[in-house]
């Protein structure tokens, strides 16, 4: 999985499902998307969520480790609450257990005094919901901030020197490729520390869910989800910022819950292989010039080249009529560099 070719922090959410939300956007269906009802988690629940991923395989001292309060607009909720939340986790921060926290929220949530409260409670990280650069995006999806409200808030965020993300949503109304990579080009000359992309999926239940049963509502295909998180990814990562994740994360209480939109299970593997593929597509062998093919790859890229169910080998393969007898794990291949040889 991409998520652990970098060896990244490990993240552990804790969701406070649409608590701080000044209203319900309309195609956030956090209950679903977290399986949690809409209530700020107590101390037990807390401290749970915490001591199983202290205990569990993942857990490894020698990697980073995060807590992350996600699934609301964490900055809006109440002073006091945002203090008594932080206070349930800083015994773990501070006995080492986990080295800081992040946030998620809205670019309109911030302001000094909130942030002092984060500084000043171990949060290094806070990821704003952008969604979009568009400004006629944002209205159409009912967001009730603007472009500039992230840009005044990263601003706000750097002089207090957070790190900063910015979470996207390809696929909003109103929105297309060509607006999107708008709002990419706008959040490259931003420099945030890191990147989340979230294609929009149409979740029963929502507002978006029934202006797509109106017909007033056009999801994207998955293939146009991939194609664009893809040229967005290139863009961001060729610029310097990480993409972090790409596509939602599954949960039980999703399953059935997503009517329409390009959602998959490994949404952001797709993603990476297409990349990888792209790579290798120029050097691939004319139908009928060779019987066999091998590739040579980093060691934590092989199944991204192969692809998820073998789709990028099944696809070499009908290209050039050849066999792909092996896909070599090679140390010495730089990652995102994939080579082809055929005799
Ligand atoms: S998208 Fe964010 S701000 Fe909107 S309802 Fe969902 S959690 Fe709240």
């Amino acid at each position: 999985m991409f998520e652990e070719r970098t060896r990244k922090p490990l993240i552990v959410p804790i969701f406070i499902p649409f608590q701080g939300c000044p209203h319900r956007c309309v195609y956030c269906e956090q209950e679903k998307i977290t399986d949690q009802p809409a209530q700020a988690p107590d101390r037990a629940f807390v401290e749970h969520t915490l001591e199983r991923a202290i205990r569990s395989p993942k857990y490894d001292p020698g990697r980073g480790r995060e807590i992350a309060f996600y699934g609301g607009t964490f900055t809006r909720l109440p002073l006091e609450k945002m203090r008594e939340l932080l206070r349930m986790v800083s015994p773990y921060i501070r006995k080492g257990w986990f080295q800081s926290v992040r946030v998620s929220t809205r670019p309109d949530g911030v302001d000094e005094e909130r942030l002092e409260v984060l500084k000043t409670h171990g949060v290094s990280t806070v990821e704003l919901g952008t969604q979009s650069m568009n400004d006629r995006v944002l209205a159409l999806t009912r967001r009730n901030h603007t472009a500039e409200d992230t840009v005044k808030a990263v601003r706000l965020l750097r002089k207090f020197g957070f790190q900063t993300g910015i979470q996207l949503m390809p696929g909003l109304p109103g929105d297309s490729e060509i607006t999107f990579m708008e709002t990419v080009e706008e959040v490259v000359k931003l420099q945030p520390d890191l990147v989340r992309l979230y294609p929009t999926v149409v979740i029963r239940g929502t507002e978006l869910a029934r202006w797509f049963e109106e017909g007033h509502y056009q999801p994207l295909q998955l293939e146009e989800g991939v194609r664009v998180c893809m040229k967005s990814c290139k863009r961001l990562e060729g610029a310097g910022i990480p993409v972090t994740r790409m596509g939602l994360m599954g949960s039980p209480s999703l399953k059935g819950q997503i009517v329409a939109g390009p959602w998959h299970e490994a949404f952001g593997h797709l993603v990476r292989s297409e990349i990888l593929f792209e790579k290798i597509e120029p050097h691939l062998p004319r139908n009928g010039q060779t019987p066999k093919i091998r590739l040579r790859v980093s060691p934590q890229e092989v199944s991204l080249l192969r692809g998820h169910k073998n789709a990028v080998i099944k696809r070499v393969e009908s290209m050039t009529g050849a066999g792909v007898v092996e896909v070599f794990p090679d140390p010495s291949v730089p990652k995102g560099s994939p080579r082809v040889e055929w005799a």
